[in-house]
């Protein structure tokens, strides 16, 4: 279904975290306003996914999410509505709201289940507060998403793993969805001046790549569905980090050293029958995948093309 996605940074979020600057991030401005929802919808015929992003929605003003939620309803029969918003803001009044307005899908952004990282970041609420939001979300039947991040203060591999087995036990057999967002440091946030005197220490693109695609190999073995990795590039992100790991390709990369780790554990020496789909994730780059692989198993990349066996 054709996405119709809405931005409004950092309006109304409860507190501000040390490392936010959404409006770099996004490129967007507050100016999400119901008439502008309506008139986009009004261009479409088919059904659309409505997404409230870059921020707390639930956070806003009960006056304006309901007017943003009555413009989303008239939307063509059939679409539906997604929002991302805070652990904080959510609550059984709110639930009951979105239900009436019949929201599909509601994504928090947790960032980590780390007390200690959490903490660290400012995010105003504990490991313990988050999972309570997200296990009501899930019983009031939403689909339910969480947002998470990496290369935060005091976050590694370990810790984000750890959080993915604690979204495991409360999401059980059914799906819950992933975004997963690499941290990057842009001025004029609490991160920047953390990083300017030496007191935190971003995560090499080569590292996030590597930490990434652990974190992305243990979630789909623990059946989470992956929304997407990396943030979207927009010039303006472009044009505003001042460290980290920002790649346009990023999300592209970390699939294909995941790829590359599962392929040298499932057969060292290969050969390997890889899906055609998944070629640019071994060709693409300057042959990054094949490199990577021929790097983990000691054979050379002539020897590992000729031993992938495409279908
Ligand atoms: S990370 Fe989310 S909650 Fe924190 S300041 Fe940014 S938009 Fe607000």
């Amino acid at each position: 279904m054709k996405k119709l996605p809405f931005f409004i940074p950092m309006q109304s979020c409860p507190n501000r975290c040390i490392y936010c600057d959404q409006w770099a991030i996004t490129g967007h401005t507050n100016d999400v306003t119901a008439e502008k929802v309506l008139s986009e919808i009004k261009k479409s015929e088919e059904p659309v996914e409505i997404c409230f992003f870059g921020g707390s929605f639930t956070c806003l003003p009960p006056k304006v999410r309901s007017n943003l939620l009555d413009a989303a309803s008239k939307a063509p029969k059939g679409s539906r509505i997604r929002i991302s918003t805070h652990p904080s803001c959510i609550d059984e009044d709110i639930i009951c709201e979105l239900g009436r307005y019949n929201v599909y899908a509601v994504e928090l952004g947790i960032s980590s289940l780390d007390d200690r990282v959490l903490a660290a970041c400012r995010r105003g609420y504990t490991s313990d507060v988050a999972l309570k939001k997200l296990r009501m979300l899930i019983s009031a039947g939403f689909v339910v998403g969480a947002q998470l991040m990496m290369g935060l203060p005091y976050q590694d591999t370990e810790s984000s793993i750890r959080d993915l087995e604690k979204l495991c036990k409360i999401k059980g057999p059914s799906s819950m969805q992933i975004r997963l967002y690499p941290c990057l440091v842009f001025p004029k946030t609490e991160l920047f001046s953390l990083w300017i005197n030496g007191q935190f220490t971003p995560l090499s693109t080569e590292r996030c790549i590597n930490q990434a695609a652990r974190i992305l190999l243990s979630a789909e073995n623990m059946g989470f569905e992956i929304l997407r990795i990396g943030l979207h590039e927009t010039d303006s992100l472009r044009e505003s980090v001042a460290a980290g790991p920002s790649h346009p390709a990023l999300g592209e990369l970390i699939r294909s050293e995941a790829l590359t780790e599962k392929l040298n554990k499932i057969n060292p020496r290969g050969p390997w029958v890889v899906s055609a789909k998944h070629r640019s994730l071994l060709s693409g780059h300057s042959k990054r995948g094949i490199k990577s692989l021929a790097h983990k198993t000691g054979i050379t990349e002539s020897d590992v093309l000729e031993r992938i066996i495409w279908w």
